[in-house]
């Protein structure tokens, strides 16, 4: 099987690969602007025909109960995955303008390998879990839980890490035992589709179980959350959507899951080596050109060495330059699209509006003269207050911010709608604890410690999102918990 679309992709709706409704829609390679091919463009009827089969599968079928064929299943896929991951690859670095060094862990085989966590949960999940025995109302009762599928799962994806966010939606969703209707981004609908297409071609993955839509529309996704055969939205995008995913979900009361935006803070005490941390929070925020939710892109230094930092910051930024994803040796690759890049570009302006200064970037690399691509630019002058600052960007734009202590760095970390991710550098640990426990959010690093696994629950205070992915946490998002009560023998 060849996994590249020749003239376009599919969707994948009851079981079969179909095209979509709507005809096609392009999807281009944000490095070069060039044409790579279509993907197919469903239409209100083809979501309604997904919802409808996912539905039927959850219903009618036993695959809710059958935790051993769902892992079966799960585990089948992990491995046709592996046997195209060359190909994926391509394909992604292609249509994400993913950074040819991140697609092993973070885009691709790390992702396609934490499918294996969730199928083993599957199977050795306490599905069934006693309560004991008790004398409500004086009458001798024993209790248990049974913990049960939640039922059609609605997954909306965005484009950033498209088959990291995909399989960490479906893979705890299908492992315990919903039926999934995903709809992923229209940047992206490539990287979905081959996985449909793999699923279709590969496995043993009964009709309606996962059902793979892709759409220029939009619209496609607010269908998803207003449907009354939907049970569950796990949504992961922008704080904005966000917010209309959860009002239009509430008229059917569906429960939501949401993973939004970010702006953290990378914090710097005064007894950390400046230089280094430094060094680290200018390569993070250039990686896969800043466009990650849970990239620092504040960076909190001590005051008193504020020149100092800026200076160390600087000096790795000038020399990751935005260079092209299939270079092995890029950091930086491009922004997703033309919109993408005029956003970041306003917000350049907005910061020297604002009073800042551009120390490092601050345009398009002349090297370049084509592709969606931005400079890692560093920003000094400014307060947290501003909206540089307070703003999520999703570029390679990072704010530099004195603090006044660890107290003061802790607060200005807090001074955001946002309480995502974050990194603390020092050398005392009573120092570090403290720091710590006073930072509002879902996942931090301390001293460079990586904080993502599958078996680690990632997500947002504040609004950052609701609920939590990956780990055992994650999977029981997608669960529901029946008390179950019978005369105490
Ligand atoms: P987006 O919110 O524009 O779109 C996300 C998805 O929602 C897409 O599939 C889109 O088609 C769909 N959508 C758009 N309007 C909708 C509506 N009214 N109802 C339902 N669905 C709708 O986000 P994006 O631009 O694709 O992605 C970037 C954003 O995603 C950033 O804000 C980033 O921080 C966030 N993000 C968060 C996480 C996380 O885990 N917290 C991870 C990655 C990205």
């Amino acid at each position: 099987m060849t996994l590249r679309p020749t003239d376009s992709s599919t969707l994948l709706i009851d079981g079969k690969l179909v095209p979509g409704s709507g005809g096609t829609f392009e999807v281009f390679d944000p490095s070069t602007e060039e044409l790579l091919g279509k993907a197919a463009d469903a239409t209100a009827a083809d979501m309604d025909a997904a919802i409808e089969a996912a539905r039927r599968a959850f219903d009618d079928t036993d695959w809710s109960r059958d935790h051993a064929f769902r892992a079966r299943c799960l585990r089948q896929l992990r491995d046709a995955l592996r046997g195209h991951i060359e190909e994926l690859r391509e394909i992604t670095i292609a249509e994400v303008g993913a950074p040819r060094f991140l697609t092993s862990a973070a885009h691709l085989e790390g992702p396609v390998d934490d499918l294996l966590f969730f199928a083993d949960l599957a199977e050795n999940y306490s599905w069934k879990q006693d309560l004991g025995n008790a004398a409500p109302m004086g009458i001798p009762t024993h209790r248990y839980l049974l913990k049960e599928a939640t039922g059609v799962v609605g997954a909306i994806t965005p484009w950033n890490f498209p088959h990291q966010i995909n399989f960490a939606k479906i893979g705890p969703a299908l492992a315990a035992g919903n039926t999934v209707v995903l709809k992923p981004a229209p940047d992206t609908p490539w990287c979905a589709a081959l996985v449909g297409k793999i699923l279709a071609e590969e496995t043993d993955f009964p009709p309606g179980t996962l059902n793979i839509v892709t759409s220029s529309d939009h619209l496609l996704g607010a269908q998803l959350t207003e449907d009354p055969r939907v049970d569950l939205i796990s949504f992961t995008g922008s704080t904005a959507t966000g917010r209309s995913v959860m009002r239009s979900a509430a008229d059917t009361l569906k429960k939501v899951f949401l993973e939004l935006g970010g702006k953290s803070a990378f914090l710097v005490l005064d007894d950390a080596d400046l230089r280094s941390a430094c060094s680290m929070a200018a390569f993070t925020v250039s990686t896969h050109a800043g466009q990650g939710c849970a990239i620092t892109t504040r960076l909190v230094v001590p005051r008193d060495k504020y020149d100092e930092a800026v200076a160390a910051t600087a000096k790795t930024m000038r020399t990751l330059r935005p260079g092209d994803p299939r270079d092995p040796g890029t950091v930086c690759g491009p922004l997703i699209s033309e919109r993408q890049r005029a956003r970041v570009e306003s917000y350049l302006r907005l910061a020297v509006e604002e009073g800042g200064t551009i120390v490092v970037g601050g345009g398009r690399p002349a090297e370049h003269a084509r592709g969606f691509f931005v400079e890692p630019t560093l920003i000094s002058g400014l307060d947290n207050r501003s909206r540089t600052a307070q703003e999520e960007i999703f570029g390679p734009v990072l704010v530099v911010i004195p603090h006044d202590g660890d107290d003061d760095a802790v607060r200005i970390a807090n001074d955001s709608p946002y309480g995502l991710s974050g990194a603390v550098y020092g050398t005392d640990p009573a120092r570090i604890a403290r720091v710590v426990a006073g930072v509002r959010t879902g996942t931090l690093g301390v001293n460079g410690g990586i904080w993502y696994a599958a078996d680690a629950p990632f997500g947002g205070y504040k609004q950052s999102g609701i609920g939590r992915e990956m780990g055992v946490a994650g999977f029981e998002e997608y669960l529901e918990t029946k008390l179950v009560a019978e005369p105490a023998s």
